[in-house]
């Protein structure tokens, strides 16, 4: 029951931050990272999912980095490297920070977004975290919803959209 519960917090939270997300950042003025190197043989394969029960969050970034003092969470996507990094993808790296943070007690500068032809550290500011928790209290309200209002007009991202058999507010 405790998997099944992280699971659909999972699901819920992964749609929800893709319906927001390009609002939220339009607000927030979210940065779309810094391109940099790094150096992958220093990353960790991260071995259970990090949890916070206050927030009822979890998440498994696909590595952690130790870089002196600092624990920094990667996550690699497979898609084609854009110019900046997508919204979606600047949110599950915040909350991963925000799981770093609180799991070892140690705040996360930045993180890592690694795409296959760049990389880029998204500054992990207190902007970008307050950013974050609001999401997930619109999380939080609207889980209970049974109709959650799609907040965009992207028809490419409808098209693109794992949930689009079962959304009925998909677009053409
Ligand atoms: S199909 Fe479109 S509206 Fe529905 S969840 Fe996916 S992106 Fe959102």
């Amino acid at each position: 029951m405790t998997l099944l519960y992280l699971g659909l917090t999972l699901l819920l939270s992964a749609l929800v931050l893709l319906f927001i997300s390009s609002r939220q950042r339009r607000h927030a003025g979210l940065p779309g990272g810094r391109v940099i190197y790094t150096d992958t043989r220093s990353w960790g394969a991260v071995e259970k999912p990090l949890y916070d029960a206050n927030l009822g969050l979890t998440g498994k970034p696909d590595y952690l980095v130790r870089q002196k003092e600092a624990i920094l969470p990667v996550e690699v996507k497979t898609s084609r490297s854009p110019e900046a990094a997508y919204d979606s993808h600047i949110f599950q790296l915040a909350a991963y920070c925000l799981l770093v943070e609180k799991t070892y007690r140690k705040r996360p500068p930045y993180g890592i977004i690694h795409y296959p032809a760049r990389d880029f550290a998204v500054d992990y500011t207190p902007d970008l975290e307050n950013t974050l928790l609001d999401v997930l209290a619109n999380i939080r309200r609207d889980e209970h919803r049974s109709q959650v209002k799609r907040s965009h007009e992207d028809g490419h991202r409808c098209q693109h959209c794992g949930y689009r058999t079962v959304c009925d507010q998909k677009l053409d």
